[in-house]
């Protein structure tokens, strides 16, 4: 499609004006398509007439609240660069994106949870001197202003948002996207969901995010379907609710979000028979947790998908009539009109098949690049338009793509490569162990050692290395044995629900050198 997102919702409003857009349960506002049209065309007019003209960046740095929706529509319709902003930043963090991304006007949610929003807007004013006006979501002193005129002509390929990684390797990158990037994707993964105007999608996961704002809100928008919102951030229980309150077709998370909604107490309780699809992401999702999602949580359709901010972010998505064994151990097929391939990382050959190499993507869905960052751009798009991602990956026989980890985690034992995904997946069937990270650690002999890191499923409990090593026995190569075992009672995650490796590595290292 060439289409803009502005263009888009027009012919939405226009086919399904009288059907629910946006439900938003906390407060129990709602908006039908022709309501969500005329809104977002009223917020695009005071915006203007806040001084935002094309290709300006509007900041937005709220929990998932409907505001964050108009915003997202109204910068569209100006030709703005809606730039996504964390809501869990603090003040260094929100000064670092604000200035990197030139941002001129913020829209902020006053109050969340414990964070006074306005009290750190103030902090970094003065170190963000493009910054001219910050708008409160809910304040009742913001008047919406009226500007004159009609919205302007875009072309589809132009910048359209900016989102940050995650920063599970490092320092977030400004993924620059276009209409063109994102609202293909979402498009595309309601298509193959099998989406239309009768769909329901709850959505517990960050609007921030793509997999919010994109595969959520831009696949809604593409077939017509409504968005419910469960709650600001995220909240098992409410996400259960909202489902069963408002007869929800789909539902959304990453792995750890369902694992802590199948572990809720009252979970038998909740009528999640609405229930038919959902998308998981992000994350290797474990196999006894994928089954409970597609018989315990009704979702026999639920895809799982292999995506990057980079990327729009989906590349991979498992169909809906596939089995156990695709959704568990792959991540599905290569979506149309992108290009994947495996390459060998230092030579960047294609692999055979079956080979684990370096995952590339090339098509519609690769970035415009790294905002005002030319030179990590040209690191990672290829001038012939190939993506590296970054991950490991293999391509099987029958076309299904197996992620198997990152190339930064990659152990190297003696010259041998270890992927410590295949290594956690055997040690999550030892019954006295509930989770596992397993990383690279400094050794004088080998270059690398294999270190686990464990939480125990009862936390009195204990688990020794030699417990462990005994339980390696004649089961997993000697070489990929662990020969360190950190029990912890957490790992560090990441606000989108990834653990950081990097942190442990470091902190295994550090005790080592001690
Ligand atoms: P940063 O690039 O800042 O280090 P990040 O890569 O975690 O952070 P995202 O763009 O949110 O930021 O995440 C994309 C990454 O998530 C992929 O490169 C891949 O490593 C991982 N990933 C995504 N989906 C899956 C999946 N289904 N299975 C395994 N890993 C996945
Ligand atoms: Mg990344």
């Amino acid at each position: 499609l060439t289409e803009t997102i502005g263009r888009r919702l027009d012919r939405t409003v226009a086919a399904f004006g009288e059907r629910e857009a946006l439900a938003d349960v906390p407060s129990g506002r709602r908006w039908t398509y022709a309501e969500l049209g005329r809104d977002v065309d009223l917020l695009a007019r005071d915006l203007r007439a806040r001084g935002v003209g094309k290709g300006d960046r509007v900041g937005i740095w709220s929990p998932n609240c409907p505001e964050w929706v108009l915003v997202q529509y109204a910068t569209a319709r100006l030709g703005a660069i809606l730039v996504n902003i964390n809501p869990a930043y603090r003040t260094d963090e929100l000064a670092y994106v604000l200035n990197q991304s030139g941002v001129s006007l913020l829209v902020a949610m006053s109050a969340y949870r414990d964070s006074d929003y306005r009290a750190m807007t103030a902090e970094v004013r003065g170190r963000c001197p493009e910054l001219r006006e910050t708008l409160w979501i809910g304040d009742p002193e913001w008047r919406l202003l009226d500007s004159p005129g009609g919205f302007p002509e875009l072309d589809c390929h132009e910048p359209i948002n900016i989102q940050y990684t995650s920063g599970t390797t490092g320092f977030p990158k400004g993924a620059t996207l276009s209409h063109h990037n994102i609202l293909n994707n979402g498009h595309c993964v309601g298509e193959l969901l099998g989406y239309s105007e009768q769909d329901r999608i709850c959505l517990p996961v960050p609007f921030y995010h793509c997999f919010g704002m994109v595969l959520g809100n831009l696949a809604a928008v593409s077939h017509g379907a409504c968005v419910v919102i469960p709650s600001p951030g995220f909240d098992p229980a409410a996400a259960l609710h909202a489902v069963a309150a408002e007869r929800a077709t789909s539902l959304y998370g990453v792995p750890t979000m369902f694992i802590a909604e199948l572990g809720l107490p009252g979970f038998a309780d909740h009528d999640l028979s609405s229930l038919r699809t959902g998308l998981m992401g992000g994350s290797p999702c474990p196999v006894e947790v994928m089954k409970r999602v597609v018989t315990d949580l009704h979702m026999p359709e639920v895809a799982i998908a292999y995506g990057m901010t980079e990327t729009s972010p989906v590349s991979t998505l498992t169909r809906r009539d596939d089995d156990l064994e695709h959704r568990t151990a792959t991540v599905g097929r290569v979506l149309p009109h992108v290009e994947v391939r495996i390459a060998d990382p230092v030579s960047g050959r294609t692999v055979p098949r079956g080979t684990p190499g370096e995952l590339r993507t090339r098509g519609y869905s690769v970035m415009l690049g790294y905002w005002n960052e030319p030179e990590r751009t040209a690191e990672a798009i290829d001038p012939d338009g190939w993506m590296r991602t970054g991950d490991l990956a293999v391509m099987r026989e029958d076309g299904y793509l197996s992620v198997v980890g990152r190339i930064k985690d990659m152990i190297i034992r003696g010259g041998e490569n270890i992927y410590p995904r295949e290594i956690e997946e055997f040690l999550h069937g030892h019954p006295g162990i509930a989770d596992v990270q397993v990383v690279g650690v400094p050794d004088d002999r080998y270059g690398e050692e294999v270190c686990a890191f464990v939480v125990l499923r009862d936390p009195a409990g204990t688990l020794t290395l030699d417990d462990l090593t005994e339980y390696c026995r004649g089961r997993l190569a000697h070489y990929k044995t662990p020969r360190h075992l950190r029990v912890v009672t957490a790992f560090p995650m990441t606000v989108s629900g990834k653990v950081r490796k990097t942190e442990l590595r470091e902190s295994a290292a550090r005790d080592l050198r001690q």
